[in-house]
């Protein structure tokens, strides 16, 4: 037999691990100095209880034989795509149909999972900075070509420094699939809906597609930044979109997203959505009741009041670590729209070289911008996802060391 050698061709190991690799050897060697992550994007809060409440419920459901239940339906149960629909879409005002969304078990299986339906042939564009799955999934499927310079050769980067406010300018050549992510991860900034249009405008023109990833939308706090881009006139026939209720309600753990393809999305008069629809009954068996349950819990008026809560003690850190830094003279970036805050690190130092300092200095835990790509050198990501005391502490350690 032979492997898919793509695989061989993928870069070293994947960045968190790295990361770990490094923070494992200070503390073997320091084991008297705690450290404070505010590296990884994950999530510290616990469940809301309408979630934990539903999620019992289904769990008596199932040790019933009257109520018990096998496999679900494979795009998910009706009744949370009729939550979705209503509360994610209808209720801003965009028209989509339960035909339209498959749930998952997150938004980074999908974005990863996608490049099945397309073929190997097209030009892909991604940010730079970027979350790594949308590369190395390309890389896996023989889309990259080799890599040369820092980059894949076949792999268009757009580069989203200060310079650009973090936006990727438009290609001037054509490109087939497009991923943007808003707000992003890593840089914490937004798009607005105008800026967003002008993406919408060039894939139909181009007959281009806009993987869009949307899973920090719970974080946006400006009127003008769209939460789905199926807001935006005319993205229904270039769009593909991307949700999750990890960062939305704390499901990292549980494991719930899904994807909207609208019916309008062709490909020489094929329909995407029937082809994702092939995909997934082909390869996936479905979200678990137990954790359907939990997310229709998220749409309730409890639940949505409870999401909101644990979302705005997320927000407070980062308004925490975005004000204490700009104190301490940091130029910095994102925290309105995202829990993620990006920034410049001081001087010419490198990412990886501030990773170190913090480190080993006042032992804080961040991520370095090189890691999500050559355009994140010389900036850092901190994130909000840590609890309210371990995040004061920590930016208090930054303007100790740095304050002078
Ligand atoms: N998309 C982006 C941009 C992310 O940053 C993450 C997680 O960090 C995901 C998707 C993954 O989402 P999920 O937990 O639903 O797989």
């Amino acid at each position: 037999m032979k492997i898919n050698e793509n695989f061989l061709k993928i870069q070293s190991s994947y960045l968190f691990s790295n990361i770990a690799k490094k923070v494992n050897a200070y503390t073997a060697a320091n084991p008297d100095k705690p450290i404070i992550r505010l590296g990884i994007g994950d999530v510290t809060r616990p469940l809301a209880g309408e979630c934990i409440s539903a999620m019992h419920r289904a769990v008596d459901e199932m040790a019933d034989e009257k109520t018990f239940m096998g496999y679900p339906p494979e795009y998910g149960h009706k009744w949370l795509l009729e939550a979705i629909r209503d509360n994610d879409y209808k209720a801003r005002g965009v028209d989509i149909d339960i035909s339209e969304i498959f749930v998952s078990d997150g938004a980074k299986s999908d974005c990863g999972n996608i490049g099945d339906i397309f073929s190997q042939e097209n030009k892909v564009a991604v940010c730079d900075p970027v979350y790594p799955v949308y590369v190395d999934t390309n890389v896996m499927a023989g889309r990259s070509g080799d890599f040369v310079n820092g980059g894949w050769s076949n792999i268009r980067y757009m580069p989203c420094t200060a310079e650009n406010g973090f936006l990727p300018e438009i290609p001037k050549e054509k490109v087939d699939i497009i991923y943007l992510c808003f707000p992003n991860n890593p840089t914490g900034m937004a798009i607005t809906k105008d800026e967003l249009k002008k993406w919408v405008d060039y894939a139909n023109e181009n007959s281009a597609v806009i993987l869009y990833d949307s899973a920090y939308e719970a974080f946006i706090t400006e009127e003008n930044v769209p939460h789905s881009i199926f807001e935006i006139e005319g993205a229904k026939t270039c769009a593909i979109e991307f949700r999750s209720f990890s960062k939305t309600a704390g499901f990292t753990g549980v494991r719930c997203g899904y994807t909207v393809i609208p019916h309008e999305l062709k490909a020489g008069g094929t329909e995407l959505n029937a082809l994702w629809a092939r995909r997934q009954a082909t390869k996936f068996n479905g979200v678990s009741y137990i954790t359907q349950r939990a997310a229709e819990a998220c749409y309730t008026e409890e639940g949505k009041k409870q999401i909101r809560e644990t979302i705005a003690y997320y927000q407070k850190n980062a308004q925490v670590i975005y004000n204490g830094l700009k104190d301490c003279g940091f130029t910095v970036y994102g925290a309105v729209n995202s829990p993620y805050v990006w920034l410049k690190t001081p001087g010419d130092m490198g990412s990886w070289e501030f990773f170190d300092t913090l480190l080993h200095e006042i032992q804080v835990v961040g991520t370095p911008g090189e890691g999500f790509g050559p355009s994140g050198e010389g900036y850092f990501r901190l994130t909000a996802f840590g609890s309210a005391e371990n995040t004061a502490k920590a930016v208090e350690r930054i303007k100790n060391y740095f304050g002078k």
